[in-house]
């Protein structure tokens, strides 16, 4: 049978949410081009990564199993996507545009030479065709694609598609030792983020902090509404250059591409490249002293105020309303 395949990825023994997704959409996708879907998974896989994949529809899983850092690098896993892409006869490849399957993804485009679309905010399959839609010009603007090659290839962005739970498949499971090239890019360490905090890319809910936030002490406020609300702490650009937070939690045109159900900008302006990440958001508040800051054209809610003010304010009454 026509394969789709996918990049399923996970952490502690957990399926992501937006690889749950992406399964989603890549089985509806493949149920109207009667075709199926496999996964590839690289890493030990728990039975509880094999059903969720199951759940949402997924008709095979592939482990790419090893024990080696460089299991992480690109390079060996575009090698036996490549090899799986032939053997499952794939006619699509699709994961989410993570730094992860970004790299193996690009690295096995340009091994098949065919063409792969990034940051795509739709996708559609007619007969063979596959259309995407991908936001140009920093967001201003939505440009539809028809992918060509085969296999066609591209990159979902997180958040934007629906997890489809269907009934329970008991996916077929197969597991191949993923060889590590002798040359190319090699990891040499691994380190984990901040312990404990959610990573912007896949939060539902995002507070986060410009160069009007002062220092890496102050985020300490941002971080008391995060816990109160479960969101996660972005930052702009200038916050990370200025040091007051790590680069992991920037969003934006050379940082994450977000997509939450809220986003609370706390002194930022909102210059394009900052709006290029996060433009998407379902609600968008904006706390900045300055009425006419750029933020202010683009948030839903707009609280013009001192963000050392509003924020414990906010947090305090957050918490009441949990409390009661
Ligand atoms: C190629 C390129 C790529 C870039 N990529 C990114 C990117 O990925 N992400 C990104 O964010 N930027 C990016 N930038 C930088 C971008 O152009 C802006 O410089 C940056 O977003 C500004 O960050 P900011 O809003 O925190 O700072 P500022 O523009 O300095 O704004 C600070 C805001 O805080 C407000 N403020 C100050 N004090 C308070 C207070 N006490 N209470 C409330 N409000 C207060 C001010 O009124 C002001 O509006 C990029 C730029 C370039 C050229």
């Amino acid at each position: 049978m026509r394969r789709i395949v996918i990049i399923a990825e996970h952490s502690d023994g957990r399926l992501k949410r937006y690889s749950a997704e992406l399964a989603s959409k890549a089985v509806s996708l493949a149920e109207g081009a009667g075709a199926s879907v496999a996964a590839v998974v690289v890493g030990d896989i728990s039975d509880e990564i094999t059903r969720s994949l199951g759940s949402c529809g997924v008709a095979k899983v592939i482990c790419l199993d090893s024990k080696s850092l460089d299991a992480r690098s690109g390079c060996a896993i575009a090698k036996a996507l490549c090899e799986l892409i032939t053997r499952e006869s794939a006619f699509a490849v699709i994961a989410t545009d993570t730094p992860f399957a970004a790299d193996a993804m690009s690295r096995a485009a340009m091994r098949l030479g065919v063409s792969l679309a990034t940051d795509c905010v739709a996708i559609s399959l007619n007969e063979e065709k596959i259309f995407v839609t991908r936001p140009i010009y920093g967001g201003k603007a939505l440009a539809d694609i028809e992918i060509a090659g085969i296999p066609r290839m591209a990159l979902l962005r997180a958040n934007v598609f629906p997890i489809g739970v269907r009934k329970d498949v008991s996916p077929e499971v197969e597991r191949i030792e993923l060889k590590i090239p002798e040359t190319g890019a090699r990891v040499k360490e691994l380190r984990e983020a901040e312990p404990g905090m959610l990573d912007v890319a896949e939060a539902d809910r995002i507070v986060a902090g410009g160069r009007g936030v002062g220092n890496s002490e102050n985020f300490k406020l941002l971080r008391e509404l995060a816990s109160a609300i479960g969101a996660a702490v972005g930052a702009s650009r200038a916050a990370v250059d200025a040091g007051f937070i790590s680069h992991d939690h920037q969003v934006g045109q050379t940082g994450k591409v977000v997509n939450p159900s809220l986003y609370i900008a706390c002194g930022i302006s909102g210059a394009i490249q900052h709006l290029a990440g996060m433009r998407t958001s379902k609600v968008i508040v904006a706390i900045n002293k300055d009425p006419e800051a750029q933020i202010f054209a683009k948030c839903d809610y707009g609280i013009v105020g001192d963000l050392f003010e509003v924020l414990p304010a906010l947090t305090a009454a957050v918490r009441k309303i949990v409390k009661d």
